[in-house]
């Protein structure tokens, strides 16, 4: 058998392990935590368990494919519901909203708390669903760096309907154009940071992301969002992929621009056919391949946002809320002009809470609510991220207050933070970006690195920081583009 070494147990690198278990090819799986999963991990603190990354679950079609594939029956591994309220929104003038999973009735809310007309907002989740299509058989799907990509049916489609993909508007300027009120126009702009981008730069495209919350729907497992990892991982084990924590991979051997094996942290060298970096793209030239050619242009992209966490354990409940929650900041502009032009957090960021044990109680002591506060963050550039933090910390603690009209901060019982450092130095993301390069210009889509090396044979590249990007689903469809490219 062909033997195959994958390097990283992210999300990225444990799909792509099972798909190329299941081609017959022999995995290994090096990993420099003790633990898998990378972004998507949990810790439990004083009766709290907090999802440490990812709490957003679309598209679970896309695990739910990684058990078919393998011959097992999905609903024997992991489970999944579907969230009929999708987010609650709040405003600093008392508005609120809930964002219910039937378009239908969301339309009807929004006109409801705003005035937006309901067929607008239907119009524009049919034309999302539009967008999304024609995108996803072609791009997502598919590496942008084969000609039969571009040369396809589905490609002469997208070009047929190129003015509507929205390449030519930010999305700022779509849905301005499209909603009268900014209300509105903050809800459907704050998709851009699905993927740690800017509203007021990002093209219009990105309007493709409500499609999955809204038409497909947004889930959550009832095991919260570590089973995604916990469900592969025994599937992958159960298939014999050899899984070898706490094994950190210093180098990428190379003979003749052939990629051979690799080097680990203990100075052992190993032999691979094929090597799959699930390691973030610009880390793994860097640290793991110090000698080679460098595509300097796609690795010097600027990145996309990271965050600040607050894992709060709170000593109270609060029914006004939900699973996912905003408070949004008054002046989105300029939060963004802050983070990416100012490398900071505006005086009143946009608040995103999270709370698991709204579905899964026991994820709280009795009473108690496990809030997983994050602020959108710049990547690490070197900022004094303790004053930031301080800072950020009693900003959000007075907006929480303000909005939910209480004194919030005695409810805190206990506290852990992650920041853009400790987000670099768990999972060697470049600067702690939680979504590789940022998607801030028009052709974002093609300054991400491929699946593929074009310089060194058998070496290639899956999860957030390669094509097609970041977020579990898109680096779930990046494990199924890399492993059709081995053969
Ligand atoms: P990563 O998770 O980046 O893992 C890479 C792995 O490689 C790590 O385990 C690392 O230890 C290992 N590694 C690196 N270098 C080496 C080496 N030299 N040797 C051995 N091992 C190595 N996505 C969503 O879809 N929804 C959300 O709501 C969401 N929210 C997020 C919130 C936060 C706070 C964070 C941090 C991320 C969030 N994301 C979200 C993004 C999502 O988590 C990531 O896009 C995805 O998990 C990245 O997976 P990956 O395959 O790229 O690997």
């Amino acid at each position: 058998n062909k033997k195959i070494a994958v390097i990283g147990a992210g999300i990225g690198g444990i799909a792509s392990a099972i798909r190329l278990a299941n081609k017959g090819f022999e995995v290994t799986v090096f990993e420099s935590n003790p633990y898998p999963g990378g972004k998507l991990t949990s810790f439990t603190r004083n009766g709290y368990r907090f999802d440490a990354g990812p709490s957003l679950f679309t598209l679970p079609g896309l695990v739910e494919e990684l058990f078919v594939l393998s011959g097992k029956n999905p609903g024997d591994y992991f489970q999944y519901i579907r969230l009929p309220d999708i987010c609650h929104y709040f405003w600093e003038d008392g508005t609120t909203l809930v964002a219910k999973a039937e378009p239908e009735e969301f339309a009807d809310e929004i006109e409801l708390k705003t005035g937006e007309s309901k067929q607008e907002i239907l119009n524009f989740l049919e034309e999302s669903a539009f967008k999304y299509q024609l995108l996803d058989g072609l791009f997502l799907q598919n590496s942008l760096h084969k000609l039969s990509t571009w040369i396809s049916g589905k490609a002469i489609r997208g070009y047929l309907n190129l003015p509507k993909l929205g390449i030519f508007n930010t999305m700022n300027q779509a849905n301005e154009k499209t909603f009268r009120n900014p209300k509105v126009v903050q809800l459907f702009n704050r998709y851009a940071t699905y993927n740690g981008s800017d509203p007021y730069k990002t093209p219009a495209t990105l309007n493709i992301i409500p499609h999955l919350e809204y038409n497909v729907g947004a889930f959550f497992p009832k095991k919260g969002m570590i089973d995604i990892t916990d469900s592969l991982m025994k599937l992958a084990e159960e298939l014999g992929i050899k899984f070898l924590f706490n094994t950190k991979v210093n180098e990428i051997l190379v003979r003749n621009r052939k990629v051979i094996g690799l080097m680990t942290q203990s100075g052992k060298e190993e032999i691979f056919d094929a090597i799959i970096s699930n390691m973030d793209v610009t880390q793994t030239y860097r640290k793991l391949l110090p000698g080679q050619k460098h595509p300097e242009k796609l690795l010097n992209q600027p990145k996309s946002s990271s965050g600040v966490i607050f894992y709060w354990g709170i000593s109270n409940q609060f029914p006004e809320l939900g699973l996912h929650n905003i408070l949004f900041s008054d002046n989105y502009r300029e939060e963004f002009e802050k983070m990416f032009e100012h490398k900071s957090i505006s005086d009143d960021p946009t608040v995103y809470i999270n709370i698991s044990s709204k579905l899964k109680p026991d994820d709280a002591p009795a009473g108690c609510e496990n809030w997983f506060v994050l602020i959108n963050a710049p990547a690490n550039e070197g900022q004094d991220w303790d004053n930031i933090i301080n800072k950020t910390r009693n900003d959000v603690i007075s907006k929480i207050s303000r909005i939910l009209k209480v004194d919030f901060e005695k409810f805190i019982e206990n506290e852990s933070i992650l920041d853009p450092r400790t987000i670099e130095l768990r999972t060697s993301s470049s600067q702690g970006a939680l979504y590789g390069n940022s998607s801030n210009n028009k052709f974002a889509a093609f300054l991400r690195h491929a699946n593929f090396s074009s310089n060194l044979k058998n070496l290639y590249f899956v999860g957030g920081s390669v094509h097609p990007g970041g977020g579990i689903p898109l680096c779930l469809s990046s494990a199924k583009i890399t492993a059709n490219l081995i053969k």
